[in-house]
């Protein structure tokens, strides 16, 4: 069971990264969060995505805090 996207964006994420569920494949994207609503879970979306290199139904959604999100701590700047 995983966060819905209501709890992800409270956490900061804009984004999902969408992984293929074959680990030999290893094929990913990066998609925009805005499309799904906040009481949609994480997990109820995997089974709805095919691999577009290797055909693989299912994959694995990760938030994606890099995207459109927190800007990254500063280092060693003053
Ligand atoms: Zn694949």
């Amino acid at each position: 069971m995983k966060i819905t996207f209501g709890e992800m964006r409270e956490k900061g994420a804009r984004g999902v990264l969408i992984y293929c569920a074959d680990y030999r494949c290893g094929h990913s994207t990066a998609l925009s969060a805005n499309r799904w609503p906040d009481d949609v879970r994480l997990s109820d979306i995997e089974r709805r995505f095919i691999c577009t290199a290797c055909g693989e139904l299912g994959a694995d959604v990760r938030p994606d805090f890099n995207r459109d999100g927190l800007p990254t701590p500063a280092m060693g700047y003053r």
